[in-house]
């Protein structure tokens, strides 16, 4: 291994690090990874913006993916105090909507990957083979899916224990994995689902708190 390698290897540590990096959500003090975060800036004209680059230039808060977080931080006092200059508040609906498109893009980005890396089934026959296979970890099935064949998709899920959610229309399954509309899709890989997972949980947070408002 030469030293550019090394080099390399260690800027690419350096990286990781930065990314595993703890920052304190503005609304409920609680510490998280920053990507575990949202993150909003300042525009030089004084009004906070959700960052969804998450590397916008000048001072970031970070906000829990919660309503009840997002409520409390996105005041002009609590924005004011944490960026040390005085801030307009963004409109709380638009945001909401954000963070929503915000984690439905990263569902879709997932599941695309997913696709390329082959850790995606679809197709009635290949689901049905997986499953028996027991090479299906979890299974997303279209809102828009006909009733009977839902129910044949959940039968296989309760046989072979295989969590599985509603997610998407047909036609946007298909979209997403670059193929015709598809009624379910498998995850085979542990990887892509904790993926999946962390993003799901997210949604979930943001939508059961709002919910109670
Ligand atoms: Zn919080």
């Amino acid at each position: 291994m030469d030293d550019t390698h090394v080099g390399q290897q260690q800027e690419q540590g350096k990286g990781r690090a930065r990314h595993r990096a703890e920052r304190t959500c503005i609304g409920c003090r609680a510490q998280r990874g920053s990507h575990d975060l949202l993150r909003f800036v300042c525009t030089p004209q004084g009004q906070a913006i959700l960052d969804s680059s998450w590397h916008a230039p000048g001072r970031g808060v970070y906000v829990c993916y919660d309503v009840i977080c997002l409520r409390k931080a996105l005041t002009p006092a609590r924005l004011a105090l944490a960026l040390k200059q005085p801030v307009i508040a963004p409109d709380f609906d638009v945001v909401y909507q954000e963070v929503r498109s915000l984690l439905y893009k990263r569902l879709r980005a997932c599941l695309g990957l997913g696709q390329k890396a082959g850790a995606v089934v679809s197709g009635y026959a290949l689901l049905q083979k997986a499953c028996a296979q027991a090479r299906v970890l979890y299974m997303i099935l279209a809102e828009d899916i006909a009733s009977g064949r839902a129910g044949e998709y959940r039968s296989w899920c309760t046989q072979h224990n295989v969590p599985h959610v509603m997610l998407f229309t047909k036609e946007e399954l298909g979209h997403i994995i670059g193929k015709p509309s598809r009624s379910a899709l498998g995850l085979t890989a542990p990887h892509f689902l904790e993926l999946l997972c962390a993003i799901l949980t997210s949604l979930e947070r943001l939508s059961i708190a709002y919910d109670k408002i």
